[in-house]
């Protein structure tokens, strides 16, 4: 039986494992594990691929969050809007700086945050606004800047799945006022350890987040504000700066798979991506949806195939926010979201043989499922009969 697993880091490493060890052994001789050359280096290189004034790198996508809040001063007594169906850290870091992160619904069709649902959540407290670029495309940022410009609030990206992406000729990371990526092992530029980066167009903004991420040291010893150790190691970012070199033709990598599973998929009865006008996807996940998703992924498992589930429980209904009264049903597009969506195994190491593998699983799963739905209609007709 043929395996396909969600991620093949071992097979990547492959290709760089040469270049790795160079790098590598270049930070230790030279000693420098702090604020090395390296580190302003991948700033700069990643900030003139996207297209970004400044860059400034952190200790991850988590840290870039919380400390971009920090900048903007966020904090008890304030409001941030935020999609539900997210991964865990747009919430927790709006949580962390003491200001209530206010959850919304998203779009069925692209997953991102709902601007009708964005517009009826603005209060007077409403400081700022985290769009997410889920799965690997943007958020509808034209729509979200001019509701931010109306009611004077900040746009956050959270771009950490959607490095690479484009939105009518922009690069993601240069859509909001900042924005915050990742460069945890598993994004699309992905690092060995932890790490992000928190791009903006604003001189002041950038010199904030680089005095938050170092204690909020303005000059040596001298502190105006209080910050926290949030440097990227200068080993990590000599790492990254390995990896940047794959990363745009890893990107075309998972989109010509994403291709395939399109056309593969095609007249199967799930929901494919969807890609809105004037955008690209990067396909940090290639996630389809059908409300029989348990029983889709257990039948792939037992034929060799992985797949996730991005993510199970929205962030509404978690323990942890049971205090800000959501309730089951309040938020139904990323209830439903949370019970349909499967990502299915789109890394950049793929073959064309797995993506068809794949495919033929899921025709099957579907072929099958039609099949015990007829003969089940069958026997009811029959005992009705
Ligand atoms: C990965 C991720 C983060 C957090 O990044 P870390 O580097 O893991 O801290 C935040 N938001 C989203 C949407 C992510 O996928």
């Amino acid at each position: 039986m043929r395996h396909v697993a969600m991620l093949d880091l071992a097979t990547e490493y492959e290709l760089f494992r040469d270049e790795l060890s160079t790098t590598v052994h270049a930070v230790l001789e030279s000693q420098k594990f702090i604020n090395g050359p390296a580190v302003v280096r991948f700033e700069d290189e990643l900030r003139r691929r996207i297209g970004s004034s400044h860059a400034v790198a952190v200790s991850s996508g988590t840290d870039a969050l919380l400390c971009s809040l920090m900048a903007l001063e966020v904090g008890a007594g304030d409001e941030v809007i935020v999609p539900s169906f997210t991964f865990f850290a747009t919430a927790g870091a709006v949580w962390r700086t003491g200001a209530r992160p206010v959850f919304v619904d998203i779009d069925p069709k692209t997953f991102t945050i709902s601007v009708e649902a964005v517009q009826a959540a603005i209060t007077s407290r409403t400081r700022a606004v985290i769009p997410v670029h889920l799965f690997g495309q943007c958020a509808d940022m034209d729509e979200l800047a001019s509701l931010a410009r109306q009611h004077d609030l900040t746009l956050i990206e959270d771009a950490a799945q959607a490095l690479g992406a484009q939105y009518r000729g922009r690069s993601a990371g240069t859509l909001g006022d900042l924005a915050c990526a990742s460069f945890y092992p598993t994004k699309n530029l992905g690092g060995l350890g932890e790490g992000g980066m928190i791009f903006t167009d604003s001189t002041d903004l950038a010199d904030l987040v680089r005095q938050l991420r170092n204690h909020g040291e303005s000059e040596r010893y001298v502190h105006e504000r209080v910050g926290g150790n949030f440097r990227l190691d200068t080993l990590k970012a000599a790492i990254l700066l390995v990896k940047l070199a794959y990363w745009e033709e890893f990107t075309r990598r998972r989109q010509e798979n994403a291709r395939a599973y399109n056309e593969q998929l095609a007249g199967v009865p799930v929901g494919l991506p969807f890609v809105a006008p004037g955008r690209t996807h990067v396909y940090h996940q290639y996630t389809i949806r059908t409300p029989q998703r348990d029983a889709l992924k257990e039948f792939l498992a037992a034929r060799g195939v992985q797949s996730a589930i991005y993510y199970p429980i929205p962030l509404h209904l978690q323990k942890c926010f049971e205090g800000l009264g959501h309730a089951r049903g309040s938020l139904p597009e990323s209830e439903a979201a949370a019970r349909e969506v499967l990502s299915l195994p789109c890394h950049p190491t793929l073959s064309d043989d797995d993506v068809t593998y794949v495919c033929e699983q899921v025709r099957l799963f579907f072929a099958g499922a039609e099949a015990g739905d007829a003969s089940r209609s069958a026997s009811a007709t029959a005992s009705q009969g």
